[in-house]
């Protein structure tokens, strides 16, 4: 048996106030000792997560911008060998719908509502709303699938969400942002077509962790054996209940480090 965890960022891996790691350095180094395939799986731009692979020593297939692509770096473990796009150093798989179709139904609609994508904003506004440094905060803003914005009045996500609808988009909600994007994407079809994929080229069984705080990470913590829900500082958790699910003690990576290391303990001896 294979272990395999995918994992939100804000608010879970990454503390949600300062993006931090630190307090997850010890379950990081032990992921990376045995060899275990950690699959980011976020809102974030490929660009954004690269830096964040990065800085955590780690070069694994990605999930980016709400399920919307899978980026696998070019000759990985054999996986998605044939047939699939390359771009980059990367195979890819396209789940969802480009970024100008979002970007033009946001400006089709920008008389009606008042609303502000990541495409409106410099990347001073981007790091004012979000506490990330301009550089990254830039990194947020080269899109390839879906737009992060917010409204002047949230009680109009219903209306626009019913025309998003006739678009084939839709709106999903993250820790700080509404994310506008294709209604075919999200977190738990790509969690999905990972896992089957690991499963071809291994011959395997998988063991699947899955770690998020916020609804855009309901679909990924359905689709896995082993699903952890990470507390939002001052909001606790969401509200769900999933068969097997673990509630970890502490927000952001403290909680994430601490559930980690127990369940590589637990599942120490069982797998390969
Ligand atoms: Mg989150």
């Amino acid at each position: 048996m294979q272990v395999i965890i995918f994992t939100d960022l804000d608010g879970s891996l990454l503390n949600h106030e300062d993006y931090s790691f630190t307090e997850a350095m010890p379950s990081l180094d032990r992921i990376k000792q045995s060899g275990i395939p950690l699959i980011i799986t976020t809102s974030k731009t490929r660009r954004e997560v690269e830096l964040l692979q990065r800085e955590m020593g780690i070069r694994e297939p990605v999930i980016v911008e709400n399920g919307g692509g899978i980026f696998s770096p070019r000759g990985y473990r054999n996986l998605m060998m044939e047939s699939k796009e390359q771009k980059d150093d990367y195979t890819v798989i396209e789940i969802g719908t480009t970024y100008s179709k979002v970007r033009d139904f946001l400006k089709k609609i920008s008389l009606r509502f008042d609303i502000r994508g990541f495409g409106d904003m410099a990347p001073a506004e981007i790091a004012g709303l979000t506490g990330l440094t301009i550089e990254r905060a830039a990194l947020a803003k080269d899109r390839e699938f879906t737009e992060p914005f917010i409204m002047g009045r949230p009680d109009e996500i219903d209306s626009l969400s019913e025309l998003a609808a006739e678009e084939g988009l839709k709106v999903a909600r993250g820790g700080r942002f509404h994310h506008l994007m294709g209604v075919a994407q999200d977190k738990g079809k790509a969690v999905r077509i990972v896992c089957d994929l690991f499963r071809q080229s291994s011959g395997i069984e998988l063991t699947a962790i899955g770690l998020g705080d916020s609804e855009n990470d309901l679909a990924m913590l359905e689709q896995v054996g082993i699903p952890v829900l990470i507390p939002r500082p001052g909001k606790g958790y969401l509200d769900i209940r999933l068969p097997g699910m673990i509630w970890a003690k502490e927000a952001g990576a403290r909680g994430w480090n601490d559930v980690v290391l127990r369940l590589l303990d637990e599942l120490r001896g069982i797998t390969t």
